[in-house]
């Protein structure tokens, strides 16, 4: 045997019956620690069109646009491009509209298919 390896024996042997250090992640998914701020998500019902998250929000990421002046209907989309995650519009909503969600896989091809559109 390598003489150079023998004052590592020790140290090998016990790792040999640890468990792993590193986590099986894509395979197995993590679970996020407490107040982890993965995507905004809007309860559109609860959404009174005051635009105070589309004035707050330092991503310009929110969008509210009237659809009928009689109803007083919004369609919302929420650019997820943009959106750094700062949880600024849900402190910020009088209605408690916005959540943020555990999700932290957010990719895909076009930057596009990021936008989510609340009515
Ligand atoms: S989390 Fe921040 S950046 Fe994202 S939509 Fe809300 S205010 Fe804008
Ligand atoms: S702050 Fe809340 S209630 Fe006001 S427009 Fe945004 S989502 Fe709607």
């Amino acid at each position: 045997m390598n003489n150079k390896i023998v004052p590592f024996l020790p140290e090998l042997l016990r790792h040999l019956f640890k468990k792993p250090a590193t986590v099986k992640y894509p395979f197995e998914k993590e679970a996020v620690p407490e107040g982890f701020r993965g995507n905004v998500v809007c309860d559109a019902a609860k959404c009174i069109g005051c635009m105070i998250c589309v004035n707050d929000c330092p991503a310009e990421a929110i969008d509210i646009i009237r659809v009928s002046e009689t109803e007083k209907k919004f369609k919302m989309i929420l650019h997820n491009d943009r959106c750094i995650h700062c949880a600024q519009c849900v402190d910020s909503c009088p209605t408690k509209a916005y959540h943020m969600d555990a999700e932290y896989e957010t990719a895909a091809f076009s930057r596009h298919d990021l936008k989510i559109e609340y009515k």
